[in-house]
Formats: structure tokens, C-alpha cells, sequence
């Protein structure tokens, strides 16, 4: 599909839309922007703004009602956002990304997070309640488009905020379809219109202009490094969700089989992608062959060191002291990975793996594709040392196969992650139907909010009455 098809679609399923809602014409669709989608950041802002003021006066019960759409519109059209975001980015595979909108449709929290505290003593009563911040400046990535999206809008507005989002430039289309289609839904179910905006075309200067402007309070930012870096420089609050590079550690306790169909499962899940899926895998060297048989057994493709090293030549470079993926290869399928060093191989190979020294391009690269290498360690120490130094610090997810439990304990304690899995995929650690927990696809490692709730994007207020309506 072209550019000029891609288009034609987009305005094809939006006719189809108001069509079927018969939403009677409201200031969205007047004028500036269209449904939310503006040509210029600071009209997004604005009309943010001025949704804002009326918003705020919206009861939680409203909230809900409105969050709720967003998650219908999510579960209606789930199909054709999905095929759209892998014609547009080009990375991932299609039922993963209708997962993963089902998923933040069905499973990011709502106001019932925001939960009232109070305190009643011989001096009166104390109420600890939340109120929203206002305009909150959203950067998202291209990654996951929809569903980080999804799950922002509806974390953030259930806190009682409105947002401007800047995407990604390329996933700029089906984002600026989620929140057409998103303020559709809100304004049907009674919102009031622009509760979300975007700007059309998304560039560094629009993402400036965000960043900057006095009517945005608080950021939320989802990226790579550099946009964590720039938005950190802001002074303004910010909620980074940053990168991470996760470690998996497998020492010779550990279920091999099990090991190697829940990596299997996390790592290939949307051709790896996820900031929370596997890395690179350390392994004990006892059962080193023993692991890679068991991988090959699941399906997956081993590769010698050769080629690990031929595929890395193609899909990795350096930028500084940093190894960076090339973008032609990111959330791409094995087989076409495979076909870069002359393979020919099913659509259906989940990885590609590989044995490599721990500082291979492969094991410090943050490589978000369906190529993953394994190294060998000595014992459980030099593994978890090995592990320590592939995460840079980030502080993000990691995981261990083990039956010792002090060893998973001393594992979680020294890596000192957002997220930790023991004996299971990482995939299982933000929550959702393969976890346990609430889900957020934000994991605000840099700024320590971990996998946040709308409990992150309210200010916390009291209201003390001295002397009256106390019980004790
Ligand atoms: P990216 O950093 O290329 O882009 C993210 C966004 O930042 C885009 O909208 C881009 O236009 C903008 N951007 C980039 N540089 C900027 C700058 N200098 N100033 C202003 N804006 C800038 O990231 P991506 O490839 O879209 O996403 C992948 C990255 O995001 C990975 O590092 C992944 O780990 C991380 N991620 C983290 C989480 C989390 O919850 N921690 C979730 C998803 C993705």
C-alpha cells in the first residue's frame, strides 16, 4: 500500500465512523483541527486547554463513562488500526498489535485508582483527594503507536486531564486516526470535544514547541534516550518512560524447556519491540548447549557466530560510543532478518538466535528485532555481573530461570529493576492477561514511577475542616 492508499483508507474508515455514530457537528469539527488533529502544535494546545476548562468540572462517574469509550472505540477497530500501523511503521506483526490493543483497551486503569484517604481525630477531619494537573504534553513511540496511545489517554483523562500528543513521525497517520476516532466516541458519550489533540505532521520542532508551551503543565514522554534527555531539561514535571536493555539470566537449576518456550513466547511477541521483552540471554555454561537446543526446539533459528556477527555488520551501526538498530530493522520478522545474510526461512521463525561474547554490537545494543544473542557465563555470579553491566544502568526489567530462590533474590535485589520476572517471560511483567497486576505500557524508569496508574498524573490535595464533622 502507497502513501496515497494509506490515506485514502484512513479517510475511508473516519467517513465511515461519523457515519455510523451520526454525531451531530460540534466545535471539533469546525474550524481549526479535525476531531482533535490540528495543523499547528499550538492551536493543538490551545483547544487542549479549552477543553480542559470544561472537563474539569466533570464528575470521576463522568470520567469513566468517557474512558470507557475510548476503550470501545479501541475494541471496534481494533483490526484496522492494527494492519494500519504495520503498513505505516512497518514493524511487528499484526495479531500482536491487535493483542496489544485489546489489551490496553481492556486492561489499563481507570479512576477507580483514585482512591480518597482520610483521617478523623480529635482535631477534625482530613481528606487527601486528587486533582488533575491540566494540559498534559504526551510524546509517543513508534513502536507501539496505538496502544501506548490508548493506555496514556486513558490513565491520563481518568485523572482529569486532557492531552496533547506529539507522536512519532512515523506513525503519524494511524495516531492521528486513535484520536480522531478517540474524541468521536468521548464526544458521543458527552465530552466535551479536544479532550485529546495532535499535531498532523510531528517533528522535533513540534515536539519543541510542546515541550515549551505555558499552557502544558505537566510532560509524559515515552522514547530512546534523546527524548528522555531533552524533556528532562524542560522545567517543567516530567514522567519519562525511557529505554532498557533486559538481561535474562539462566543458571544450571533452572527449567531449560520452560526457559526456552517463555523466552521464545516474550522476545518474539511483536517481533521484540516491547522496551520490557529479552534482550540478550546469559547462560551458564553447564547447560549452555543444552539451552540452545532447547531454543531450537521452540522453534527458533541458531544461528553460528558468523553469521550473528554478518547480521550485525547489516542491522546495527555506532553512534558515539553507543550501538544504535538501524530503523530497517526494527520489529521486523526473522525471515526477513534471515534473508539479510542470505537465509531462506519461514514467515512463521519466531528469533533468530546465536552465541556471542558479552560485548558484542548484539548485547549492548538496545536491538528491538527478532534476533537475540546468548552468552555463555562461568557460574550464577558472573552471569548476574554479565547481566548487570548489558542493562547500562537503566533500571528497567530483567529476568532469571533459576530453583534457587536466594539466587532470584540477590538477582532482584543487585539489578534493582521497574520490572522483575522469575521463571517466566518478561512480557509477564507489565500486567495484562499474561501477568498479574495493572498494565500501563509507560514504565517511568528515569523519573521512578514505575508502571504508572492515573495515581501519577493527579496532584495530591487536602482539605482539613478543624473542629467539625470528625466521628471520634
Ligand atoms: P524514539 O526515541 O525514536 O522516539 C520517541 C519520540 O520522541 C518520537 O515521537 C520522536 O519524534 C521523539 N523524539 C526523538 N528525539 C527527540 C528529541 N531530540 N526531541 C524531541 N522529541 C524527540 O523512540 P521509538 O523508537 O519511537 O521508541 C522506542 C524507544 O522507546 C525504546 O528505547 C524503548 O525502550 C522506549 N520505550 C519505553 C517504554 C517504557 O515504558 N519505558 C515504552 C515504549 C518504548
Amino acid at each position: 500500500m502507497n502513501d496515497v492508499q494509506l490515506k485514502e483508507l484512513v479517510e475511508q474508515v473516519v467517513r465511515q465512523v461519523v457515519q455510523q455514530l451520526d454525531v451531530p457537528p460540534t466545535p471539533a469539527n469546525k474550524g481549526k483541527g479535525d476531531w482533535g488533529v490540528f495543523d499547528d502544535m499550538n492551536d493543538a494546545v490551545e483547544a487542549a486547554h479549552e477543553a480542559f476548562k470544561l472537563y474539569k468540572e466533570r464528575s470521576k462517574q463522568c470520567r469513566k463513562e468517557i474512558t470507557d469509550a475510548v476503550r470501545q472505540m479501541t475494541l471496534d477497530h481494533k483490526e484496522e488500526l492494527a494492519k494500519m500501523t504495520v503498513e505505516e511503521t512497518k514493524m511487528g506483526r499484526v495479531n500482536h498489535k491487535i493483542a496489544k490493543l485489546v489489551n490496553a483497551a481492556k486492561n489499563s486503569p481507570g479512576v477507580e485508582y483514585l482512591q480518597p484517604q482520610a483521617w478523623s481525630g480529635r482535631n477534625g477531619l482530613a481528606l487527601d483527594d486528587y486533582a488533575p494537573f491540566g494540559v498534559i504534553g504526551n510524546i509517543t513511540p513508534a513502536t507501539h503507536p496505538g496502544p501506548t496511545m490508548i493506555n496514556n489517554i486513558i490513565i491520563q483523562l481518568a485523572g482529569g486531564n486532557t492531552v496533547a500528543f506529539n507522536p512519532h513521525p512515523s506513525a503519524k497517520r494511524v495516531n492521528a486516526l486513535v484520536i480522531k476516532l478517540a474524541n468521536q466516541y468521548m464526544v458521543r458519550a458527552g465530552a466535551p470535544p479536544n479532550l485529546v489533540t495532535c499535531v498532523k505532521e510531528p517533528t522535533l520542532d513540534t515536539a519543541k514547541t510542546l515541550f515549551n508551551h505555558e499552557k502544558v503543565d505537566l510532560l509524559s514522554v515515552t522514547g530512546g534516550p534523546e527524548v528522555v534527555a531533552m524533556a528532562m531539561n524542560c522545567p517543567k514535571k516530567v514522567i519519562a518512560a525511557g529505554p532498557g536493555n533486559p538481561p535474562v539470566l539462566i543458571d544450571e537449576t533452572a527449567d531449560l524447556e520452560l526457559a526456552a518456550k517463555e523466552i521464545t513466547q516474550s522476545a518474539s511477541y511483536d517481533n521484540n519491540v516491547l522496551c520490557i521483552a529479552e534482550k540478550e540471554i546469559f547462560v551458564v555454561d553447564s547447560v549452555f548447549e543444552q539451552f540452545m537446543d532447547e531454543m531450537e526446539k521452540a522453534g527458533n533459528v541458531r544461528l553460528t557466530s558468523v553469521q550473528m556477527d554478518a547480521l550485525a555488520k547489516a542491522a546495527l551501526f555506532q553512534s558515539g560510543k553507543h550501538w544504535l538498530i538501524s530503523r530497517d530493522y526494527v520489529g521486523r520478522n526473522a525471515n526477513v532478518l534471515g534473508k539479510a545474510i542470505g537465509l531462506s526461512l519461514s514467515d512463521e521463525v519466531p528469533l533468530l538466535y546465536g552465541e556471542t561474547d558479552r560485548n558484542h554490537p548484539w548485547v549492548v545494543s538496545e536491538q528491538m528485532t527478532s534476533c537475540i544473542p546468548v552468552i555463555r557465563v562461568k557460574d550464577f555470579d558472573d552471569g548476574l555481573q554479565a547481566s548487570l553491566k548489558a542493562e547500562h544502568g537503566f533500571r528497567h526489567t530483567a529476568s532469571i530461570f533459576t530453583k534457587d530462590i536466594h539466587r532470584a533474590t540477590k538477582f532482584t535485589r543487585v539489578m534493582d529493576c521497574d520490572v522483575h520476572t522469575i521463571n517466566g517471560g518478561t512480557l509477564r511483567g507489565d500486567g495484562g492477561d499474561l501477568g498479574e497486576g495493572y498494565f500501563s505500557h509507560t514504565i517511568a524508569t528515569p523519573t521512578g514511577e514505575g508502571i504508572c496508574t492515573p495515581l501519577d498524573f493527579v496532584r495530591k490535595r487536602r482539605i482539613m475542616t478543624h473542629g467539625a464533622l470528625r466521628f471520634t
